[in-house]
């Protein structure tokens, strides 16, 4: 195991980390890895993004890169497979201008297929690429509290384990790259079912005019309770939808998991079902509400006026 404290090893907070990408997730990831003491550089194509960077100690800069020269170990965390295509393989990008052996870690959740590709592009190139998608929403960002789920070699994930280690808490090695794309993907298929689940029951229980604080505290003491029931209850009581995680990210993931499923020959008819549901969010317009928004479309389905997303705006 490399130590923090002895010689030039690649995971010492000595070591250089270029972070590209610094939205709802990456900027707090960003943020944290330069409080543990890493010499941190970002880039985001919106230059509002580094700012807490930049107040943490961190760098800006101005490209892709610009911040890459100079790195050991590059982190990633945008959007979508096209957007991971074009930081990684642009010209300017990480393989035109990485150093030789840098360790490429991508924290973005995109087609699983799609990573093992770049993984082997980033191999040939002469670096060394991890999977690394996340779960645990914003809060989980903001508390360093995410699960990490990884694909690679052994030998790179121990390499990268205590960048992990600052950014997360759950961190688990899930095998070779593409396998951690794999793992969100079905996170991503749980998370949906589940949060349509609770809007159906907010909805079901509100048609009752039964007291549903009370309600969601008691279902959150049995087997009804998640993690998605603690993080999302509130959005859904107050009707406080701005994100989080977009609508359009989710759709995203499930297009991934369902294509993935049928490449497979394997049935997912309730994550199916799901992906109807969330494309059809973004299709009347709430792709950029939190998804904790599915419960407007419940309303409409249920002939009830979709709530504001804002109630302020209301
Ligand atoms: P976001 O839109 O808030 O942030 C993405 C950032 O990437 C933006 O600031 C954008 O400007 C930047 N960007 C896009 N293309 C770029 C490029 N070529 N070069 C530099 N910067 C670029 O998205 P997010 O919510 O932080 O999500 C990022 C990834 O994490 C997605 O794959 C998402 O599915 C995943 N994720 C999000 C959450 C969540 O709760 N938000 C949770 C788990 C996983």
């Amino acid at each position: 195991m490399p130590t923090r404290k002895e010689g030039p090893v690649m995971s010492s907070p000595t070591q250089k980390i270029a972070f590209i990408g610094l939205g709802i997730m990456g900027s707090p990831m960003a943020v944290h890895l330069a409080n543990a003491g890493y010499a941190v550089t970002g880039f985001d194509l919106s230059p509002r993004g580094v700012q807490p960077l930049v107040e943490a100690g961190g760098q800006a800069a101005s490209s892709a890169a610009e911040a890459v020269a100079d790195a050991d170990v590059v982190c990633v965390m945008v959007p979508d497979s096209p957007d991971v295509k074009a930081v990684l393989t642009s010209d300017g990008g990480v393989f035109a201008s990485a150093k030789p052996g840098a360790l490429i870690i991508d924290f973005s959740s995109i087609r699983p297929d799609i990573t093992a590709e770049l993984a082997r592009q980033a191999v040939d190139l002469g670096f060394r690429y991890l999977d690394a998608p996340v779960s645990g929403g914003e809060a989980g960002a903001k508390n360093a509290a995410l699960s990490i789920m990884v694909g690679g070699s052994g030998e790179d994930f121990e390499t990268a384990k205590p960048i992990f280690d600052v950014v997360g808490k759950t961190i688990v090695h899930v095998g070779p790259n593409g396998s951690g794309q794999t793992v969100k993907a079905a996170n991503q298929l749980i998370v949906a079912a589940n949060i349509q689940a609770l809007a159906e029951a907010v909805v079901f229980l509100e048609a009752y005019g039964v007291d549903t604080k009370a309600a969601l505290e008691v279902l959150g003491g049995g087997l009804a309770g998640s993690k998605v029931l603690d993080q999302k209850k509130e959005n859904m009581l107050s009707r406080s939808f701005e994100p989080g995680f977009r609508i359009e990210l989710h759709h995203k993931d499930m297009g991934i998991v369902t294509s993935a499923a049928r490449e497979a020959g394997v049935a997912v008819p309730l994550g199916s079902l799901v992906a109807q549901l969330v494309g059809s969010a973004r299709a009347v317009g709430d792709g950029g509400l939190d998804h904790s928004a599915l419960l407007r479309g419940v309303e409409r389905l249920s002939g009830l006026t979709a709530s504001a997303s804002d109630p302020g705006e209301s």
